[in-house]
């Protein structure tokens, strides 16, 4: 169980990783109802984060929220949160500390300092998950638990993805046809297959590993027309000695089938 619940948080640390760009040591703001908590029940806080977050941290506490530590007078709730750097948050006035949290972490709607919270606060969790982007941790009990991705979040991620997909896709577009296929065009016009071919080509660049694919059926055009360029294309393909194998059995199995056929299948097999 606890295994599962680990994979699961490196999972959506790896969203913020990747899609909120949150580097190490990650900031986790920790509030003055956790500290009591896990100082009441003899929690160790920095391990507990440590092992849900997996990564590098570093817990840190407002001024406002050590404030309403030091009201409690609890001393060993005072001396936890003495261990972690202070994040100052300039309220001269001391305010509660879930709006003091809360002003620090919603920039405008952004999690623009990319912290981590770690709160007791249901009302401010609540409010932090309609900010894409920052993780909640809290004590369920004597459990760290980290929530699930916010719908917010959910959806800033989706769109993120979406848009990478396309706008790699458009600057692909820009750059491949010309210089690869002025060749090939010149032939596709004949059979009016140009713009198929341009959007099967398309969405395949930005990702290395779909590039090695498309190479595989690629040749086959342009191949079938010239042996030179082929020579050409495959120097040029050596310098990425990495591919060079599968290059080559791509080349092969072009070679072997028939000059039409090779080009529609290299686009099906494109189109996988
Ligand atoms: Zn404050």
């Amino acid at each position: 169980m606890r295994q599962k619940r680990a994979k699961s948080y490196k999972k959506q640390m790896n969203v913020y990783h990747y899609t909120f760009k949150f580097r190490e040591p990650y900031q986790v703001i920790v509030d003055n109802e956790i500290v009591s908590t896990c100082s009441k029940s003899s929690y160790d806080i920095t391990k507990g984060l440590t092992r849900t977050i997996q990564a590098e941290n570093k817990p840190m506490i407002t001024q406002c929220c050590i404030q309403a530590l030091y009201d409690t007078k609890n001393q060993d709730a005072i001396n936890l949160a003495k261990k972690f750097e202070r994040r100052k948050c300039n309220h001269r006035e001391v305010i509660a500390p879930g709006e003091c949290i809360k002003s620090i972490v919603d920039i405008n709607g952004e999690n623009k300092h990319r912290y981590v919270v770690a709160t007791q606060d249901l009302d401010l969790r609540r409010k932090l998950r309609q900010i894409p982007g920052v993780p909640l941790i809290y004590m369920n009990r004597s459990v760290m638990v980290m929530e699930p991705l916010s719908d917010a979040s959910s959806k800033y991620s989706e769109e993120w993805e979406r848009k990478k997909l396309t706008g790699g896709l458009n600057d692909l577009k820009a750059g491949k046809i010309i210089e690869n296929n002025e060749n090939e065009e010149e032939e596709d016009e004949k059979e009016g297959a140009v713009p198929a071919k341009k959007k099967r080509k398309g969405p395949k660049g930005p990702n290395p590993l779909s590039v090695k694919k498309k190479k595989k059926g690629e040749p086959s055009a342009n191949e079938v027309k010239e042996d030179s360029e082929k020579k050409h294309r495959r120097r040029r393909k050596h310098k990425k000695s990495d591919e060079k194998q599968e290059v080559a059995e791509g080349e092969g199995e072009n070679n072997g089938s028939a000059n039409k056929d090779g080009e529609e299948k290299g686009g099906d097999e494109e189109n996988e």
